[in-house]
């Protein structure tokens, strides 16, 4: 079992980042990649620079260096080279000048790189619903969100059951490919996620916001309309645990969406659980947690 911290307050982060202790890990020095998503442009849904800027001040209260993260998509959008996908982040409020930490984009100009060396991580998520997945939270975040673009159409592809194996020029020259099912999707963004946490050790903490729960995730250039009201922000160094505490405060939550199963009723063909039990399985985490509000 895993401890999850919650505030109601989604602007109390840095309140949040004391009570559960995220910094204990962190040395003097130590490169401290702040990984999030800048949200598509013309998505309004995404955590907004000003409720996540106050972890920069706490890593660097630690003498750290913090520095946002993301790496580039493998669909063509404004996050897609690191030219645009910086423009995005500044777009979107995500500057040295506003939230005091500088930013990376992980996998190079055109995200044909490999992903950025750092010493500590703290995966910032944004939790909502997603078409593929059910939900999106920390293991995406992680698993999938800081992939290179070949790394990503790895877990997006299925070739060993596709009939257009023969012929596919897809891997040689990166081109999207959305041909994995939903259950292939999670469990391999789970495993993708369990590296860098292996890799990192005991140096990644994990913090989701539910605010603006939309229905799809961020990569869209639109959002919906929140299916329920914003709930607060969440926290711990379990990322499976804090991502199955944020599903269970979804659906215990009052909304325009009414179901116990509020992701599996958008999202009827998709079982959100997969990536949570895989997860388990592979030792990322723990699904049984004990909520502690502060
Ligand atoms: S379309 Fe996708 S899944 Fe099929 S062979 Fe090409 S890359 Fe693989």
């Amino acid at each position: 079992m895993s401890q999850v911290f919650f505030t109601k307050d989604p602007d109390q982060v840095a309140k949040l980042f004391d009570a559960a202790q995220l910094g204990k890990n962190i040395a003097k020095d130590d490169f401290v990649a702040l990984k999030i998503h800048f949200g598509e442009r013309g998505n309004n849904a995404y955590v907004k620079s000003d409720r996540a800027k106050p972890v920069v001040k706490k890593v660097k209260a630690l003498k750290a260096k913090p520095f946002w993260l993301d790496s580039n998509t493998l669909y063509k959008g404004s996050r897609s080279n690191t030219l645009d996908h910086l423009q995005t982040a500044f777009d979107h409020g995500y500057t040295a000048g506003k939230t005091g930490a500088h930013v990376l984009i992980a996998d190079g100009l055109d995200g044909l790189d490999h992903v950025v060396k750092t010493d500590a991580l703290i995966a910032i998520s944004h939790f909502k619903g997603h078409e593929l997945t059910g939900f999106g939270g920390a293991i995406k975040n992680l698993g999938m969100g800081l992939a290179s673009r070949a790394d990503k159409l790895e877990q997006h592809s299925d070739c060993d059951n596709c009939k257009a194996k023969p012929n596919c020029r897809k891997k040689e020259n990166i081109e999207s490919c959305w041909v994995g099912s939903s259950d292939s999707v999670q469990e391999k963004m789970a495993e993708y996620a369990a590296g860098v946490a292996t890799k990192l050790k005991n140096k990644t903490a994990y913090i989701n916001f539910i605010t603006d729960v939309s229905e799809n995730c961020d990569c869209y250039d639109f959002n919906s309309e929140p299916i329920i009201p914003d709930v607060g922000i969440l926290a711990s160094f379990d990322p499976v645990a804090l991502d199955q505490a944020c599903v269970d405060m979804v659906n215990k939550t009052d909304g325009r969406i009414k179901s116990n199963d509020k992701f599996r009723e958008l999202w009827p063909n998709v079982d959100w659980s997969v990536q949570l039990k895989h997860a388990e399985k592979i030792g990322l985490g723990f699904r049984k947690y004990e909520l502690k509000e502060i």
